[in-house]
């Protein structure tokens, strides 16, 4: 019979990450699919006492966790010695965790002291006849796999925004602590502070419900013949800000970076597509973009699909988009900007 181990840590101020729940939802899910597997869940951090009392109703047999001062910040050193303790005490054959930036540095090297596997970016769990199936994503979205594996314990990490968060009451949680000692040249790495761009800076926010796609058309020469890069910069900014959107490119207008006069806020990490990133959000909206296939393919995740271009036999308008506008995007990103002032 199965057991599955569900990892959590917490977050600075206690609680745990959206994307914990979500993992979680995918465990609870695991469990009953599988016929009633046991349940642990794991959790690391400085105190996780509330933590663990917000997910105290969803069924876990045990709650063990891995705590204090040495566990509360993400360290590889640390965190493989408390999810190595973590999966010796609860003995799983599955092993399920969110795809924090924290658990993808420590959990290959976690896997590897418990003689596991692991297999990342997770995007689907089904049991086939018995046996767990999981299915992931290759050569930037294009193939999708179906993998099984015999050897356990097998780790399986679950990209955010697959599972729905997991909803229950709070309660108050029986911990198990363990005790992880930690010897003083794991503690040589030593986080002395964080440095993060100033709000208006962070464009890219994995959490918002719109895609907002800027493409080179941006930075083109426009009907009087002249290129408007300070508008462009100042609608695509307001419109972003006020709608608190996330802000993707085109490879072509982040390229652009290298030459010129460019749209000052963009850089590589905005880039969509085959050779950028695979964001998830409801909805997503390109502009100046012309939707050819190396950049739509990273829209694969995105629900609802709208573009706006001058070109009415562009890439959108070959099926790519659900709604086409045949438009100038200066005009109507400054009219839905005024629209959004006034709301
Ligand atoms: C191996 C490989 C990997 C690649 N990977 C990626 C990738 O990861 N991501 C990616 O994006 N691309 C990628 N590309 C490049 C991709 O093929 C396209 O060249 C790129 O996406 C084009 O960007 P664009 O649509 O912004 O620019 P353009 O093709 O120049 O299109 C600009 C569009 O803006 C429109 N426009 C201009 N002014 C306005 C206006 N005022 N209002 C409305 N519309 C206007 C024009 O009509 C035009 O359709 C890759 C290419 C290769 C070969």
């Amino acid at each position: 019979m199965d057991k599955i181990l569900l990892l959590a840590h917490t977050q600075d101020d206690g609680s745990l990450p959206k994307a914990a729940y979500e993992s979680l939802n995918a465990a609870v899910t695991l469990a009953a699919d599988l016929g009633g597997a046991a349940l642990t869940v794991g959790l690391i951090g400085g105190d996780v006492q509330a933590a663990a009392d917000s997910l105290a109703a969803c069924g876990a047999s045990h709650i063990l966790s891995v705590t204090g001062e040495d566990f509360a910040l993400s360290r590889y050193a640390s965190d493989t010695v408390a999810v190595e303790a973590l999966v010796k005490e609860a003995t799983p054959t599955l092993v399920l965790a969110p795809s924090s930036s924290r658990f993808s540095r420590c959990l290959p090297g976690a896997a590897y002291r418990c003689d596991g596997r692991i297999e990342t970016h997770i995007t689907a769990i089904k049991v086939v006849d018995g046996a767990v199936q999981v299915q992931r994503w290759y050569y930037r979205q294009r193939m999708v796999a179906t993998l099984s594996r015999v050897q356990r314990p097998w780790f399986l990490v679950i990209d955010s925004g697959v599972y729905e968060p997991w909803q229950g009451a709070a309660g108050s949680a029986d911990v198990q602590t363990l005790e992880v000692a930690i010897g003083g040249d794991l503690r040589r790495t030593r986080v002395i502070g964080v440095q993060t761009p100033g709000s208006d800076a962070q464009t890219i926010r994995p959490e918002a419900k719109l895609l907002f796609v800027a493409g080179a058309g941006w930075a083109k020469k426009q009907t009087d013949g002249q290129l408007h890069i300070k508008q462009a910069e100042k609608l695509i900014l307001d419109f972003i800000n006020s709608s608190k959107a996330s802000l993707g490119s085109s490879k072509s207008l982040v390229d652009q970076s290298s030459e010129g006069e460019v749209i000052s806020f963009m850089s590589h990490l905005n880039q969509v597509g085959q050779t950028g990133s695979t964001p998830r959000h409801p909805k997503g909206l390109a502009t100046c973009c012309h939707g050819e296939e190396p950049h739509t393919v990273g829209w694969r995740f995105i629900n609802e699909r709208r573009a706006i271009s001058l070109d009415p036999n562009c890439g959108w308008a070959q099926g790519k988009a659900d709604v086409l506008y045949v438009a100038d995007a200066f005009k109507v990103i400054a009219k839905m900007n005024e629209l959004l002032a006034n709301d």
